[in-house]
């Protein structure tokens, strides 16, 4: 049964206009709405739990989670509460709070791979200071990245070369994921100017199957650094706490020299932090380190009650039960309705791609139909599932998901 397209978005709309004067292209970056099917909203008003709220009252279940920082549902009274405290004392002084210093000690004590800590408010913050420090620690310039893997903004990693200069990239060696032999061949290329090598914490690149890290390519990559005194850097940017409380890599057992995390640290608060080893430190004291606010302490302590919360243990596990529902409602939807698609990654931070879908018209058609009916899905980055997801959500989902998975079958007919 079709669920009526009640949405409106007159209000939508005249901001659109307005923004298309004093903003350029109306919006920038990946959150510009023009990049994403009709049905998506560009403004959104409000958000509690697992529920958005746009500009004009239209209400969606959340499946994006700000991409990413949203790991406790939004609003959460505890974090909110403990941000609210700090604001009631500063936010911005002329030197960091207490909290800075809990902060750090309480991530230290969660993350076996970190001796230290420091903080920022970006992941591409993050993830440019970990290069910097792995340069400074040794003394060297060669970056390895993986080819596709998305590392943040700054010239020497944005996706998008407009304005990028080839100086910029100068000291960058390419490998594929998972692919040993590439990552050998980058290393010799460095011959003995490697300083270091980055990588994300799983494969999940926009627009391709997310991929796990074999146990043998991270193993490899921490000999390969052993070997060359190199620095390993985990960009835990995206997967950080969703996976696991101890960094991404450590049910593989391998631990790298600095980690990069950010977006769901504070739960929607703005920070970023690098964490690192002893063999690291003294490169870390040496590099000039700063920003206007990356000491402001109210999203310092809306870290602490956000990983005070997940180190009750419960958030990733409800993430990945609800998570599995979802990826099985889904599978048994697309079958239902003689649709195939392929979904990739771990459950709490699902892919869903469709088969023959070159240009991503039936990803636009399923999200944008599912949009309308009060679900924010992502045509074709990977989505984010948080602890306020409860099963009576995902089912309410999963009604718009067949109805939007019968759309698609209609528009594309037995090619779906
Ligand atoms: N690294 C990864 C893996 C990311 O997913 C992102 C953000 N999508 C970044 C770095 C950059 O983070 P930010 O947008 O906060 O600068």
């Amino acid at each position: 049964m079709d669920r009526p397209n009640l949405h409106v978005y007159a209000a939508d709309q005249a901001l659109r206009a307005r923004a298309r004067a004093v903003i350029p292209g109306g919006m920038y970056g990946h959150q510009n709405a023009a990049r994403l099917p009709e049905g998506f909203p560009q403004f959104l008003q409000r958000a509690r739990g697992c529920r958005l709220f746009d500009v004009d009252g239209n209400e969606y279940i959340d499946f994006m989670c700000s991409y990413g920082p949203i790991i406790l549902g939004h609003g959460h009274p505890e974090v909110d509460a403990a941000a609210a405290r700090q604001q009631a004392l500063a936010d911005c002084q002329n030197a960091p709070s207490p909290r800075i210093v809990e902060l750090a000690e309480l991530l230290v004590d969660t993350i076996p791979h970190a001796d230290w800590a420091m903080f920022e408010k970006n992941g591409t913050d993050a993830t440019t200071k970990c290069v910097t420090i792995a340069r400074a620690a040794t003394g060297r310039r060669k970056i390895l990245v993986a080819s596709g893997s998305y590392h943040g903004s700054a010239p020497w990693c944005t996706p998008n070369l407009n304005g990028i200069t080839a100086e910029d990239r100068a000291h960058l060696l390419q490998f594929t994921y998972n692919d040993i032999a590439s990552v050998e061949r980058a290393v010799d290329a460095a011959g003995d100017d490697l300083a270091g090598i980055i990588v994300t914490a799983f494969r999940h690149d926009n627009r391709v199957d997310q991929e796990l890290p074999t146990p043998e390519f991270a193993r490899r990559l921490r000999e390969l650094c052993d070997r060359h005194d190199a620095a390993l850097i985990i960009d835990d940017v995206r997967a950080g706490f969703r996976l696991h409380l101890g960094g991404s890599w450590e049910p593989l057992g391998v631990r790298p020299d600095l980690s990069a995390w950010s977006k769901a640290i504070a739960n929607g608060y703005a920070l970023a932090a690098v964490l690192g080893n002893e063999r690291v430190r003294e490169g870390a004291t040496k590099i000039f380190a700063t920003g206007s606010f990356w000491f402001a302490a109210t999203s310092m302590a809306a870290a602490i009650a956000t990983l005070t919360i997940l180190r009750e243990g419960k958030a990733i596990p409800a993430m990945e039960r609800m998570g599995q529902i979802f990826r099985d409602g889904l599978a048994a939807q697309a079958r239902s309705n003689g649709v195939r698609i392929r979904q990739s990654g771990p459950v709490q931070m699902p892919l869903l791609l469709f088969e023959d879908d070159p240009d991503f018209k039936k990803a636009a058609r399923f999200t944008g139909e599912a949009a309308k009916r009060g679900a924010y899905l992502h045509p074709w980055h990977n989505m984010f599932l948080s602890a306020a997801h409860r099963e009576a959500d995902i089912r309410e989902a999963l009604e718009i998901t067949d109805i939007a998975f019968a759309k698609v079958k209609q528009e594309f007919g037995a090619a779906a």
